[in-house]
């Protein structure tokens, strides 16, 4: 149909699809999702408005919505032993945005890790509404890169904040969520942790789960959960009446029916044995490309990974930039992103380091040899990023594993047939 109705945009998802198969995924906040939650995405749900809840809606016509949008709540409930959950949230920053404005008066306090040490934007970075809107306060990493817990416990005694924000984009170790729940609770902060990067390593069982320690918990759905773009919030009861408010009508109008419905799709697919099996995989994946690029002379920051992700010096490994070691890789077909390091001495728009995630090439079914395959390349091209010979060399490897590993999702996809 829309080949017909629409070449134009037509060529240009083929040609997406085409770039996909074609290249590595190795940018940590991507993945890609099965056939089925792609299936749902391109629903007539998209059509319908339903302002309001299950059993309490605005407009009528909500059989069927109520439907989708129950199965995505319980099954939520289930992977994360969650009280209350909303599936509404448009997005991991409006999720955050919702929360923030469930609990806190204009002016609030609050908590959070320093972006240079893996924060994200949304924990109140100073371009951001909600860093115009709250007080936002940061702590940090130590040198061995583990967060300093008695420098945190000294903020809190000393900044009193309302809230005490965990959670990251690129931080590679294991948080110690008790650590936060006791701090918090000696200073009366509420806590809130943003799994928007790991929330499908701890649906899949490979790590903890914070959601029984913290009173809010946000995420994305889409990074290694490996759902539709979307947000979501999970609370205590306490909390419910205030995030389902802030949500609608506080934040957002309608939720996007169809959305919510490849959510459901994709916790009903978080919840089945095999999804145990690829969180369980990305972990060792992450630590095969933390052993080999540690081998091959490259920094660690924070000392390797517990998730899905390392993030790398690159500068001062090898003497190449995080802008050019990211132009370098994607040359061969691995797409990966430059990054800051903590207090990097260099701008972010030329960083010291890259963050080189592994949840999407595991998506694809690719293990400890394929990642060996892929640091060897990464290495090789960051190595000697002037030799042209090498580059021949990585690509031809790259697409020999892209050919033999493809990508879920593209072969009967609604667009195609
Ligand atoms: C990705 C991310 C977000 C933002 O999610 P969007 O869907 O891009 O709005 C928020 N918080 C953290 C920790 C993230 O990693």
């Amino acid at each position: 149909m829309l080949k017909v109705s629409d070449p134009q945009v037509f060529e240009a998802v083929e040609n997406e699809e085409q770039r996909q198969q074609n290249g590595l995924e190795m940018i940590a906040s991507e993945n890609y999702v099965s056939e089925a939650v792609l299936e749902a995405l391109g629903t007539v749900f998209t059509n319908k408005y339903s302002e309001g809840y299950p059993g309490k809606r605005y407009y009528g016509g909500q059989e069927f919505t109520d439907v989708v949008e129950t199965l995505a709540i319980e099954r939520a409930k289930k992977i994360f032993g969650a009280e209350h959950v909303n599936v509404q949230p448009h997005s991991g920053a409006p999720a955050n945005m919702i929360a923030y404005s469930a609990v806190l008066q204009p002016g609030d306090k609050v908590l959070g890790m320093d972006l240079s040490h893996g924060g994200h934007l949304t924990h109140g970075h100073p371009v951001t509404l909600s860093a115009q809107i709250y007080d936002f306060v940061r702590y940090k990493t130590d040198k061995s890169g583990e967060i300093d817990y008695k420098q945190l416990e000294e903020m809190a005694k000393k900044e009193k904040p309302k809230m005490i924000l965990a959670g990251f984009s690129a931080y590679t170790r294991q948080l110690d969520y008790k650590k936060f729940a006791e701090i918090a609770e000696k200073v009366g902060a509420i806590t809130m942790i943003d799994i928007a990067h790991i929330a499908g390593l701890i649906a899949g069982k490979a790590i903890p789960n914070p959601v029984p320690y913290f009173d809010i918990v946000t995420t994305t759905t889409h990074k290694t959960l490996r759902g539709p773009r979307g947000g979501m919030v999970m609370c205590k009861n306490k909390y419910a009446k205030a995030i389902d408010k802030a949500t609608f009508p506080g934040f957002q109008g309608g939720p996007h029916m169809n959305n919510v419905a490849a959510k459901a799709v994709a916790f009903g697919e978080a919840l089945r044995p095999e999804f145990q099996d690829y969180a369980k995989q990305v972990i060792k994946n992450a630590k095969v490309l933390e052993n080999e690029l540690r081998e091959s002379g490259f920094k660690l920051m924070f000392g390797g990974t517990d998730n899905h992700m390392v993030l790398v010096d690159v500068f001062d490994s090898k003497g190449v930039s995080g802008k050019e070691a990211e132009e370098a890789l994607d040359k061969i077909g691995i797409t990966i992103n430059k990054n800051v390091i903590p207090d990097d001495p260099r701008s972010p728009m030329d960083p010291s380091g890259i963050r080189v995630g592994v949840a999407a090439v595991t998506t694809r079914g690719m293990k400890e040899t394929e990642v060996k395959i892929i640091a060897e390349q990464i290495a090789l091209i960051l190595g000697d990023i002037r030799n042209k010979d090498n580059y021949t060399k990585a690509k031809k490897a790259i697409s020999e594993l892209c050919d033999r590993f493809p990508m879920p999702g593209i072969k009967e996809t609604a667009m195609a047939k």
